[in-house]
C-alpha cells in the first residue's frame, strides 16, 4: 500500500499543522474520495488515518468539522457513541444555518401576512418553504420543523422538476 503515499499526498493542499488540508481532487458531499489500488473507492480521510497509523479506522471524526480535511492531526478515531453524538452535534448546526438562512425573509413574510396574503403565494414569492411561512403566521419557531420544511421543499422541488 505504500505506493498510493505519494499519490495521495499530490492530491492534498498541505499546509501548516494545525490548518486544515484540502483535498483538491474528487469529492463527494464535501469528503475528498480516493481509489485505491483494488479501485474501491474510499473516504480521503480514512486513506490519510491509514498512511499515518497502518490501519484503517473504524469511525473517523474530523474535530475541524471541515468534510474535505485530510490533515491527519485533525482525525480522530470514534466509536458508535462518539460518531451519533458527533452527528447530532452537526444535526444541531444544521438548523442553526437553516434558520439563520430564511431569518432574512422573516420580516417580509410578516409584512405580507399581514396585508393578508396567502401561504402559499408568499412561499411563491419569497421563494421559501410554506411551512416556514405558516411558522411565522403561526409564531411558532420550532427548529426542528424547520429542517423538515427544507427537506419537504427539497422533495417538492425534484417532484416538480420531474414533472
Ligand atoms: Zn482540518
Amino acid at each position: 500500500m505504500d505506493d498510493i503515499s505519494e499519490r495521495f499526498w499530490c492530491k492534498v493542499a498541505i499546509a501548516a499543522e494545525d490548518e486544515c488540508w484540502h483535498w483538491k481532487a474528487a469529492a463527494s458531499q464535501g469528503y475528498g474520495r480516493f481509489g485505491l489500488p483494488s479501485r474501491r473507492i474510499v473516504p480521503a480521510h480514512h486513506v490519510s488515518f491509514y498512511l499515518r497509523h497502518r490501519r484503517w479506522p473504524k469511525y473517523l471524526l474530523h474535530t475541524c468539522d471541515t468534510p474535505s480535511c485530510v490533515n491527519p492531526s485533525h482525525l480522530n478515531e470514534g466509536d458508535q457513541a462518539s460518531n451519533n453524538k458527533d452527528m447530532v452535534r452537526k444535526g444541531r448546526r444544521r438548523i442553526g444555518s437553516l434558520q439563520h438562512k430564511y431569518a432574512h425573509a422573516v420580516p417580509r413574510i410578516r409584512d405580507l401576512l399581514k396585508h393578508g396574503c396567502r401561504v402559499m403565494e408568499i412561499a411563491r414569492w419569497l421563494d421559501v418553504p410554506h411551512p416556514v411561512v405558516s411558522n411565522v403566521k403561526n409564531g411558532i419557531h420550532a427548529f426542528k420543523f424547520l429542517e423538515t420544511a427544507e427537506d419537504q421543499y427539497r422533495g417538492n422541488a425534484h417532484a416538480a422538476q420531474a414533472a
